[in-house]
């Protein structure tokens, strides 16, 4: 799923759990933030976006390379992996488990955020897919649904996400008016 749809619901799901929200927050969006920090690796450091290029293929060419280049980067392949790998996720989390206890705190709250994400991920993937118990196997499971890809019912997952994501937000204003009237009674 899109990074940031990943974040509104992890803060849906956990909102209750107030001591904890933003370090799921963080947790949720954790596994993808490697692409945005090698796509401006990329941007800056690399010889796509040029002057020159922009000129030859256009904006659309030159942004199409650029997103070639950051999914083939042997460093964006590796943590985008070992991110998304519930094996990965385990041992993490028998760490911190370990050492931090079981309870609610902003430890467990960052691998609860990390673990939907891993969860979300595994539905709505279909072609492209990540090894679940990278690295020590290569099974790929293959999500029902991509959350971007037509011919897995993409248009219909976003159609239906975005719905109910403008659901929960009025919802959420609707709870939110309703306790600052009670307060003020
Ligand atoms: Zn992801």
């Amino acid at each position: 799923m899109n990074t940031l749809h990943h974040g509104f619901w992890t803060y849906v799901a956990l909102r209750k759990k107030k001591e904890a929200v933003p370090y799921a927050l963080v947790g949720s969006v954790f596994p993808d933030l490697i692409y945005y920090i090698m796509f401006f690796y990329i941007l800056i450091f690399g010889d796509i976006f040029t002057a020159n290029a922009i000129e030859e293929m256009g904006w659309a060419g030159v942004v199409h390379d650029l997103a070639h280049a950051l999914f083939a980067h042997p460093v964006v392949e590796v943590l985008r992996e070992a991110g998304h790998s519930i094996f990965i996720w385990g041992i993490v989390f028998a760490l911190v488990v370990y050492y931090k206890g079981w309870k609610m705190n902003k430890w467990t709250g960052f691998m609860y955020g990390w673990l939907g994400h891993v969860v979300i991920d595994l539905l709505t993937h279909v072609n492209d897919a990540i090894p679940i118990f990278y690295p020590v196997s290569d099974l790929i499971i293959r999500g029902p649904v991509s959350y971007w890809d037509r011919r897995h019912y993409g248009d219909i997952f976003s159609l239906v996400n975005g719905i109910l994501i403008g659901l929960a937000i009025i919802y959420l204003i609707i709870k939110k008016v309703n306790a600052s009237r009670k307060r003020s009674l």
